[in-house]
């Protein structure tokens, strides 16, 4: 593929650089990745799946479908070992899915593939230099792209990061585990998870089934072997006999590993990026935050990030927007990597094995056994509860619009639906023709519909029927009010740009 340059260049082909470029190219911004790796194959395992606002946010966008049909439905948010049921959460996914990230990460790539995203594989970016109107990125290969901006999507080792002078203040690990795929010569007399002194182990065949809410892993092939190393602080990458040296360690044997298809190691580490932007140059996913893998919310938080940036990025490129609304982008998504960091830093400190965070452990399950607070964690858990400070006012502000079904004058319409090209939605539940927003027509979709439902949010329940509803291109709700339109022009200036000259 011949390469040339974009206004955005993403370094990283991950979950959140594959995402950002979906949205980028959605609103109609020539886009282009740089990856490392070869193929998107992903050697090893890392996120075993999606919580539901990820499959909201793919909803929005038109995609949930093919994650839908390969993965499988389960209740897999939970915090401190208690599981935290959503079914009864008011959202049209109240289950996440078990779906492998190597999964994943090819069925978004054939998304953006469709959207005709150049993606240029085996490349390395090595460095950048920044100046007033772009930034040019150099390649291992002596060539190197220009760009408006650039987004670092390139992990949590990520070089883009480093190279802007980001700092990357947090918690050095205090615990450090192997994860393999390999075969074993003997069969184990016990599957699962086994807790010791040392910390969490298990051993389970990396093919399964969900049935009746149950995993049902297959009766042979390979194993998926998780196993926490008695010391913390290794730097090489691990071996066969550092995962055999392990597994004696806590099992008495290795039993016979071999044919190891990838091991890794991760750490309780976790660390948040001081700013997640630069001048031009903006990082997302674990490029700006790393942390334990408890309660899976990684590559849910690096996806939502970009989808966050994404349209606010697209509009400074397009000169819809000043440079200014990118800094939003920080002030929303900080607070939540700070609060994933927080919870799965408790959830390590959760995990010991001594008796008074046995202890802890058991007093957490029995405060998350009571409904209130196992709507609060359940929703934390699963991102439905993300609140960005848009300032007081209807409890909808700064929350997820729910995907109502909707009545309009051609037919039904779900909310999601509207926001498959995303863009911005005025939504009219009012009279008919109550709004005129001919200064911003070029930008925003103007909706007439009726709802009759209820209104229900998670966590917060029942909350006051609003008569219109701006919502942003990623879901969440800019503006609440009625046909007076008191604050409307400011929110759609705010978010969308100044009005243009009628
Ligand atoms: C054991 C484990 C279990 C996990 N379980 C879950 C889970 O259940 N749920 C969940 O949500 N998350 C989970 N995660 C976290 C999840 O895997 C990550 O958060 C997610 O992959 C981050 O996506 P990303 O796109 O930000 O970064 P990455 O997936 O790391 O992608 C970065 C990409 O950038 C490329 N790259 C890096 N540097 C360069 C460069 N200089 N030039 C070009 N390309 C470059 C890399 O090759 C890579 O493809 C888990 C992680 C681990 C380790």
């Amino acid at each position: 593929m011949t390469m040339r340059d974009a206004d955005v260049l993403i370094v990283g082909a991950g979950p959140a650089g594959l995402m950002l470029a979906g949205e980028l190219a959605l609103a109609g911004v020539d886009v282009a990745i740089v990856e490392r790796r070869a193929s998107q194959d992903l050697v090893g395992s890392r996120s075993g799946g999606l919580h539901s606002r990820t499959i909201e946010v793919f909803d929005q966008r038109g995609i949930a479908e093919p994650f839908l049909s390969e993965g499988q439905k389960a209740q897999v948010a939970g915090f401190a070992g208690v599981q935290l049921d959503i079914s009864d959460f008011p959202t049209r996914h109240p289950y996440g899915l078990g779906l492998r990230q190597r999964h994943i990460e090819r069925i978004l790539a054939g998304w953006i593939g469709e959207l005709k995203v150049p993606i240029y594989r085996g490349i390395e970016a090595t460095g950048f230099a920044q100046d007033d109107t772009g930034v040019d990125v150099g390649l291992d290969d002596g060539r190197s792209l220009r760009a408006q901006y650039l987004v670092g999507c390139d992990g949590g080792r990520s070089l883009i990061r480093k190279a802007a002078g980001i700092a990357f203040p947090g918690s050095d690990p205090t615990t450090s585990n192997l994860i393999a795929e390999a075969e074993l010569a003997e069969t184990p007399p016990e599957w699962g998870i086994r807790r010791d002194a040392l910390g969490i182990h298990s051993l389970a065949r990396v093919e399964y089934e969900i049935r009746d809410g149950q995993i049902v892993y297959a009766d042979q092939g390979p194993v998926g072997i998780l196993v926490t190393e008695r010391h913390v602080g290794a730097t090489s990458e691990p071996t066969l006999a550092d995962l055999r040296e392990a597994l004696i360690a806590v099992y008495g044997t290795d039993y016979g590993a071999h044919s190891p298809t990838s091991i890794t190691r991760f750490t309780d580490a976790a660390r948040q990026a001081a700013a997640y932007r630069k001048g031009r140059v903006l990082i997302a996913g674990d490029a700006a935050h790393i942390h334990p893998p408890d309660g899976g919310q990684g590559l849910q938080t690096g996806v939502q990030d970009t989808v966050n940036l994404g349209w606010k990025l697209a509009q400074v490129i397009k000169g819809i927007s000043p440079d200014s609304l990118l800094d939003t982008y920080h002030t929303e998504r900080h607070p939540v990597g700070a609060r994933v960091l927080r919870n799965t830093m408790a959830a390590v400190a959760l995990r010991r094995e001594d008796e008074r965070t046995k202890a802890l452990r058991d007093t957490m399950a029995e405060l998350l056994g009571m409904d209130e607070p196992r709507r609060r964690f359940a929703a934390m858990m699963s991102g439905l509860d993300i609140h960005y400070d848009l300032g007081e006012g209807h409890k909808l502000l700064g929350r997820r619009m729910p995907d109502l079904n909707l009545v309009t004058a051609n037919g039904p319409l779900r909310v999601f639906t509207l926001l498959h090209d995303a863009r911005p939605v005025l939504l009219n539940l009012g009279e008919p023709g109550g709004f005129d927003i001919t200064p911003w027509a070029d930008r925003v979709k103007l909706i007439d519909a009726k709802y009759d439902g209820a209104w229900e949010l998670p966590v917060l329940g029942a909350v006051t029927a609003p008569d219109a509803v701006l919502i942003r291109p990623d879901g969440y709700v800019a503006w609440v009010g009625d046909r007076h339109a008191l604050g409307l022009p400011d929110a759609l200036t705010t978010w969308f740009g100044p009005p243009a000259a009628v």
